[in-house]
């Protein structure tokens, strides 16, 4: 999707529930995220990143209550251990946030109070599990099943095992305490409900206009077009947001886990305004994103989280009238040497154990190269010693070292000469694959046209062969200064261009290039400015190193 160039960019990736330790299977999400906002802000958009950790609904609170400690323990432990891996990961957000902050009450508590007023919430008795030996209905994950759907092995509020519907409370077939293990029996109860139903034509035309990748457009109209159940918002439970005037209910977490988006934008910018006390800025900077249509809300999401987000999120958003969002970009799922991941079978790769091996920015390269966004990425050691082995070590790495020891030994500047039209002609080329692949969301074709042009480098050094012409007089001495010179313009270009997937090993080649800027905040346009003739060169070290097969073995 193109974004026009006047309009502000706002970036979301999902939330992280924190209920459990960062694996990589959620890194697909945040990394290609940041790799979108790094370029955009390269392409010259102001573009807003952020995120928060989703921390209300069942599972934290039944983690909470088989340790014998508060959600909010729970919730302290692992937002921690969130922003430490983003930290480690260079995935950059301007605010990370969490869900049960003053904030996201607030703005909740007004949005549904703002569907209540709009008409689009009423009061149903309903069916629902209950658990007679704990004295207590059974909200989401209390509750295992079988699914109404499919019949397979489901629990709580989805069918997680088979075809992978949301399913309302009361839904579930031969429901069981998760505590107990009691069967559960049903019990009438009030819950609220909002009218989904009514928002099907409002939802057709919105996602035959609504950006992102074509899973998500696809999967959410077939949804739509099938038939849309009203939604229970209100749960039996003591941990979340209240639902207005009941103290006995609070809100379905996938009611208040989105509306985070809206609460870290408003955090963000009322923190700059108390920071900076910049005239103007006066905190409510934020409803030029969510209530004045000034920009582009792009969400990054999983596959497994569509329906909330093309479905439930923008009725939300339409009802309570507020922005809409202009894209929804999915990825696909992660497998684990082709099976799917389960903690419980050992089919899962920590990342923190990743990072005490690996440099953070070989698994960030590694997350969008092995395939491409929508599809399945399927992890293997052995893939990722390959890509590592036989395109950063010896494409990448070996270019800039190959190139910076040669020049660094011979001229120890950077040599004169002009920049050949063959040159300038491959980097406007890969400039323009990266932009419009990365408008398209094709992380691995950007990435890929990039090891292209380093390719080329490789090739164009190979064949000009400046080690001999420096043994000769002195116009094949300058002759090869000028080849030089010429490949630390490619290298300059692929470092600016690279700096989104891999933003410390660029800092570094920048560094040995002997740059002075900020790398991170130069633009595209900077590509084919000629690098500075006679700007002293650092001594040159390698980037990556190569992993033994060993090492694989040791780890699959
Ligand atoms: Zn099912
Ligand atoms: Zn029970």
């Amino acid at each position: 999707m193109k974004i026009p160039s006047d309009k502000q960019v706002l970036v979301t990736s999902a939330l992280p529930y924190v209920n459990g330790n960062c694996h990589i299977g959620h890194l697909r999400t945040y990394v290609p995220a940041d790799i979108y906002v790094r370029m955009y802000r390269k392409m010259g958009y102001v573009v807003t990143f952020v995120c928060g950790s989703d921390t209300h609904g069942t599972p934290i609170v039944l983690t909470a209550e088989a340790e014998g400690v508060t959600p909010q323990v729970v919730v302290a432990r692992y937002h921690k251990h969130f922003k430490e891996i983003f930290k480690e990961l260079q995935v950059d957000f301007d605010y990370y946030g969490q869900t049960d902050s003053e904030t996201n009450h607030r703005r909740t508590e007004e949005i549904v109070t703002r569907l209540i007023e709009n008409g689009y919430v009423y009061e149903q008795v309903i069916n629902q599990a209950f658990c007679s030996s704990c004295e207590r209905f059974l909200p989401d994950r209390y509750v295992e099943g079988r699914c109404p759907y499919c019949g397979e092995l489901a629990r709580g509020d989805e069918c997680d095992q088979g075809c992978g519907k949301h399913l309302e409370p009361g839904e579930m077939i031969e429901p069981k305490c998760k505590i107990c293990g009691s069967e559960a029996e049903f019990r009438n109860q009030e819950q609220f409900f909002f009218k989904l139903s009514s928002f099907t034509d409002f939802l057709i035309s919105y996602l035959d206009t609504m950006g992102g990748t074509q899973n998500a457009k696809n999967y959410a109209m077939e949804w739509v077009k099938k038939e849309l159940k009203d939604w229970c918002i209100t749960r039996n439970l003591g941990w979340g947001v209240r639902f207005p005037g009941r103290d006995d209910l609070v809100v379905y977490v996938w009611v208040d886990a989105p509306i985070g988006y809206i609460s870290f934008t408003e955090e963000l910018f009322r923190d700059r305004a108390k920071g900076k006390g910049k005239l103007g800025e006066d905190g409510q900077e934020w409803r030029r994103y969510w209530k004045e249509d000034k920009a582009a809300i792009v969400h990054f999401i999983g596959t497994d989280i569509l329906y909330h987000h093309c479905i439930f999120w923008p009725a939300m958003l339409k009802g309570a009238e507020y922005s809409l969002p202009a894209a929804v970009v999915a990825s696909g799922m992660v497998k684990i040497d082709g099976r799917t991941f389960s903690k419980s079978r050992g089919d899962v790769v920590w990342v923190t154990e990743f990072l005490e091996r690996f440099h953070p920015d070989t698994l960030r390269y590694y997350l969008v190269t092995q395939s491409s966004h929508t599809k399945e990425l399927n992890f293997s050691w052995e893939s990722f010693a390959m890509r590592l082995n036989n395109e950063l070590v010896a494409i990448l790495g070996n270019l800039v070292y190959r190139l910076l020891s040669f020049a660094y030994k011979n001229f120890g500047t950077i040599p004169d000469g002009s920049i050949e039209e063959e040159i300038l002609i491959a980097i406007t080329k890969t400039k323009e694959e990266s932009i419009s692949a990365i408008e398209e969301y094709e992380f691995k074709k950007f990435v890929d046209a990039v090891m292209k042009l380093a390719d080329f480098g490789n090739s164009y050094f190979q064949r000009e062969e400046p080690w001999h012409l420096i043994k000769q007089g002195d116009r094949d001495r300058k002759r090869a200064g000028e080849i030089s010179l010429n490949v630390l313009q490619l290298i300059k270009a692929i470092c600016i261009l690279l700096e989104a997937v891999m933003p410390a090993k660029m800092e570094e080649v920048w560094q040995q290039l002997g740059m002075e800027r900020d790398l991170h905040s130069v633009q595209l346009d900077e590509l084919l400015v000629p690098v500075e003739s006679g700007k002293a060169l650092k001594k040159p070290y390698r980037l990556f190193e190569r992993v033994e097969a060993e090492i694989i073995e040791e780890l699959s």
